[in-house]
């Protein structure tokens, strides 16, 4: 269950923690298709890159940042798979 709005509709929701959504969006476009809501207004709404990008600036930004996070949660989305 999403904490907040999206009105994309080829995003699929990967999880959420008790601040943000994860979404992969579908269109295709791998090298852009991870992002995060973190509130209801259009704004509110960051484009985190694919999967590799996503897990280089998850090392950068460290294990409690949101790429982390997303990396975690799409991992064991995969390992469950
Ligand atoms: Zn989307």
């Amino acid at each position: 269950m999403a904490l907040f709005a999206h009105d994309c509709p080829r995003c699929r929701l990967v999880g959420s923690t008790n601040r943000v959504d994860v979404y992969i969006c579908e269109t295709g476009f791998e090298d852009r298709s991870i992002s995060i809501r973190f509130g209801d207004e259009p704004h509110e709404y960051k484009c985190m890159g694919g999967l590799e990008e996503t897990r280089r600036v998850a090392v950068v930004t460290g294990i409690d940042g949101d790429y982390a996070v997303a990396v975690r949660m799409i991992d064991a989305e995969r390992a469950a798979a």
